[in-house]
């Protein structure tokens, strides 16, 4: 599978609009540490490509059919892309837990075909499948756990932590390959909602044998500072993800 990170932000996106603090300041300076909100595409060995929220508009990065769209959960800057979308030229099939979802997209999804799953359920997509897992949030907020051919990828935002049902889930697939974990905000920071940079790589390092860190917050170490800050902790067992990213599994 290829994992390619569209958009590797937190809700407000890299920089903000008018703000001068460090990471924002960094990214008018680099291109390349500039973030959307959450998007993330997985293509199959076959050729099938999974979306995984829609925080952005992806027909300048991803102009191809989908076989299927998976939400995390229906915060905006998961979804923002979805408004423009579901004019699809291609029926699209699009799954969501039920919490918070947005009215407009269910009433009027177009070209989209909303289903509402429950957690633990497995789907398949060819030959990919992928489960729904529980997560730690202010809202209803599902991981997934994707798989093809033994090979197990774990996404794992937005997230304090982890339930211990998600954990036991895990724990029996371990050592995974990958584990995409939230990682809004700088070490040593609390949020009863999302990680720091240190609880997430945590969470990744129990589970799996790289851990990439993503939903990140201009309120984060800059990029270059949290590379640096990352790389001498855990060596290449975690890394920084970045808008473009693209990983081999
Ligand atoms: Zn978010
Ligand atoms: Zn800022
Ligand atoms: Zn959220």
């Amino acid at each position: 599978m290829i994992v390619y990170f569209i958009g590797t932000g937190g809700s407000e996106g890299i920089p903000v609009h008018l703000c001068s603090c460090p990471t924002c300041s960094e990214a008018r300076k680099f291109g390349f540490t500039q973030r959307k909100p959450s998007t993330l595409a997985v293509i199959g060995e076959n050729g099938e490509i999974i979306l995984f929220d829609v925080g952005t508009d992806i027909r300048e990065h991803l102009n191809a059919p989908l076989n299927a769209i998976f939400l995390t959960h229906w915060h905006h800057d998961h979804i923002y892309g979805i408004y423009k979308l579901r004019w699809t030229a291609m029926e699209t099939k699009l799954y969501a837990p039920k919490g918070h979802a947005d009215a407009l997209i269910l009433n009027d999804p177009k070209n989209l075909k909303p289903e509402i799953i429950e957690p633990w359920k497995e789907i398949r997509i060819g030959r990919i499948s992928v489960t729904a897992l529980k997560l730690n949030h202010q809202i209803e907020t599902f991981g997934y756990y994707i798989e093809e051919d033994g090979k197990g990828i774990a996404l794992l935002y937005d997230t304090k932590g982890l339930p211990q049902e998600t954990w036991e889930f895990l724990a029996e697939k371990a050592p995974i390959r990958l584990a995409i974990v939230d990682a809004t905000y700088p070490p040593g920071f609390e949020d009863p909602y999302h990680n720091n940079v240190d609880e997430a790589a945590n969470i990744g390092i129990k589970i799996a044998e790289r851990t990439i860190l993503s939903h990140i917050s201009h309120k984060n170490l800059p990029f270059l500072q949290l590379v640096r800050y990352v790389k001498g902790r855990w060596g290449n067992k975690v890394l920084v993800a970045y808008d473009g990213m693209v990983f081999y599994v």
